[in-house]
């Protein structure tokens, strides 16, 4: 982290922006988060910044390569800052939390397919699926996801 985020920006070509700067701090503190999170954490500094302004935001930092965004299956588009590493995910199949996985062989891709039909390989996605140390505490609820947050708030 010696380099600071202005230059971050500058150096992928992009203006600095106290909009974009937000959102890079913000998944720095919350990685892995989706654009509605990401939204929320951003409208503390930046009051009236819409969802819609999040979602350009968060492309432009995509497109110019200083977040990465995964999605896993089922669940919105997540984004973070480790970038360039070719690590993996965990995601948990009730709550859906993300955790990292570091890529076991190192460099990209590091999982070698059998057969890649004249494809020349370069990143390997992988995510995996189970259970989070939180949901693993709580026996209750062991069915779906959906049904789970319900019954959250029926509690509550
Ligand atoms: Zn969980
Ligand atoms: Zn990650």
């Amino acid at each position: 982290m010696s380099i600071d985020l202005e230059t971050r920006i500058r150096d992928a070509g992009l203006r600095v922006t106290g909009q974009r700067l937000a959102v890079l701090r913000a998944l720095g503190e919350a990685p892995h988060s989706d654009a509605d999170t990401v939204h929320r954490l951003v409208q503390r500094e930046f009051d009236g910044f819409s969802l819609q302004a999040t979602y350009v935001v968060l492309g432009a930092l995509t497109e110019a390569g200083l977040i990465r965004r995964i999605e896993p299956a089922g669940s919105p588009a997540r984004y973070e800052r480790r970038i360039g590493d070719n690590h993996h995910h965990v995601v948990c199949t009730r709550c859906g939390a993300v955790a990292d996985v570091d890529c076991v062989h190192g460099a990209a891709p590091c999982l070698a397919p059998s057969s890649t039909g004249g494809f020349a390989i370069t990143t390997a996605e992988v995510t995996f699926w189970g259970l989070c140390p939180d949901c693993q505490l709580d026996p209750m609820d062991y069915d779906s996801t959906n049904e789970h947050q319900e019954h959250d708030t029926e509690r509550n």
